[in-house]
């Protein structure tokens, strides 16, 4: 589905006074839009070539601090400049403001206009056109699950984030009652976000109370990400909009089910799906094995791109869906990876790892590149296992926190190979100062069990 919206379109829309104000946004190392907002007049004249923005943005944190450590931007460079590159095939609508259009931008170099190698949109591309050398395109779909509440975020954030009132009073999982009740911020959510031209398919209640999934059709791996990125956002401004507050927090509270980005991909030749052969078991391509098995094997060490945070981990349970091991299996939901189509040539894997916070440029063009490993190395699938991966010892394990997934990416030679040594740095530089923040932290559980009785 192209944008609904060209630069003339823009233009002619500026001209008619139906579009006066233009985000201009680039996607952050979070996952976020970041940028301005433009008198869309400024922005048809001459922002369109390019803004700035300052260079801590792509080394920063949730909190926007500014951390020692990044070869890229400190103090000592003293926080420079980056070029934001308005991508004019990224023009839309943004429906749910008034008078306002959007445009992605990609960043690059101040000074020689050369793109900047750890910028989210950059990594995915590097990753794509890798892929494209080989011969194949990648299609791709997230899933985008979060929790709607009661209230405001103003006020939940003003309560010490205490007053925590899920939307629903029950499991809603494919819920039609209750997500009729909610229609007032999902309905909004399809629709805004269809007319901005992003193919939603559907949106449905999850397994827990409060808790929504939206799918968006399945697009090429750089559309997908813009696709999930302004759907992240938009999702949060529609709640918002409507006095709710939209969460992808993993995991809000111990006892209630965690929020999941599960990531369908597939390869194709121009139409032809390059993982579809039917006469190979389950319609797999012999390609379609070497790329998972690449998934598979180096799934210990991009589980961060997957997984970014503290709170990212205490979603990884028994018994929650949410799985623990690097194992595929067909149609069942407690291994990483599911085949998905089989039979088809809608057939995929499906990875079940990601969080809801993940970042999905990082998150697809670290997968891209495990399974790119894994078509150059020819690598060999093992057998699809069955039952309760749960409980299978066999199976590898993902990095059960963050502090093990940090060793992995550090120690990673495949993801230094694809993606250079300084992009690994960058971001195992943004692992360690989330650990050194959270190491600095006295939390709630601590004063609880030891206030009293240590
Ligand atoms: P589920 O039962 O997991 O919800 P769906 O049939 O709803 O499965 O599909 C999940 C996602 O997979 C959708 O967003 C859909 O667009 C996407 N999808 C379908 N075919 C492909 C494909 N060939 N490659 C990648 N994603 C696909």
């Amino acid at each position: 589905m192209p944008s609904p919206m060209t630069f003339d379109d823009l233009k002619a829309a500026v001209r008619d006074g139906q579009i006066d104000t233009v985000l201009v946004c680039f996607v952050d190392m979070q996952g976020r839009l970041m940028g301005k907002r433009f008198h869309a007049v400024n922005f048809v004249e001459t922002s369109h070539r390019e803004t700035h923005c300052c260079n801590y943005l792509l080394a920063t944190d949730l909190e926007m601090a500014t951390p020692e450590g990044y070869a890229a931007s400190s103090w000592e460079k003293g926080y420079g400049d980056y070029v934001m590159r308005p991508d004019l095939g990224t023009i839309r609508p943004v429906p749910w403001l008034d008078g306002t259009a959007m445009v992605l931008c990609d960043i690059l170099d101040h000074h020689t206009h050369e793109p900047i190698p750890h910028a989210p949109r950059q990594i995915l591309k590097e990753q794509i056109a890798r892929l494209k050398a080989l011969g194949f395109d990648a299609m791709m779909a997230t899933e985008l699950e979060f929790f709607l509440f009661e209230g405001s975020l103003d006020h939940i954030r003003k309560s010490g984030f205490r007053d925590l009132t899920p939307i629903s009073g029950y499991n809603e999982d494919y819920h039609i009652f209750q997500t009729t009740k909610e229609e007032g911020v999902m309905r909004p959510i399809r629709n805004h976000l269809f007319a901005a031209g992003l193919p939603v398919e559907n949106t449905k209640g999850e397994a827990e109370s409060g808790q929504e999934e939206l799918n968006i059709r399945y697009a090429p791996a750089l559309d997908c990400a813009d696709h999930h990125s302004i759907a992240k956002h938009a999702i949060k401004e529609i709640a918002w909009q409507n006095g709710h507050a939209a969460t992808f927090l993993p995991k809000w509270h111990a006892d209630r089910v965690g929020s999941s980005s599960h990531v369908h991909q597939s390869l194709w030749t121009g139409e032809t799906p390059a993982f579809y052969d039917p006469d190979q078991p389950y319609s797999m391509s012999k390609l379609m094995g070497h790329y998972m098995a690449g998934l598979i094997a180096y799934a210990p060490d991009y589980t961060y791109f997957l997984a970014p945070y503290v709170n990212s981990y205490k979603r990884f349970a028994k018994g929650t869906f949410a799985p623990t091991k690097t194992v595929w299996s067909v149609d069942n939901r407690t291994a990483g990876f599911r085949l998905c189509g089989d039979g088809t040539k809608g057939i995929r894997v499906e990875c079940r790892i990601g969080g809801s916070d993940l970042n999905p440029y990082l998150a697809q063009a670290a997968m891209l590149a495990a399974g790119i490993k894994g078509i150059e190395g020819q690598m060999e699938l093992a057998p699809p296992t069955k039952g309760d991966v749960y409980e299978d010892a066999k199976a590898g394990d993902i990095p059960r926190s963050l502090r093990d997934a940090t060793e992995t990416l550090r120690n990673s030679a495949f993801l230094r190979a694809a993606m250079g040594d300084a992009v690994i740095d960058h971001y195992t530089r943004a692992d360690e100062w989330e650990l050194e923040e959270f190491d600095r932290t006295v939390t709630d559980w601590e004063i609880a069990r030891g206030f009293e009785r240590a």
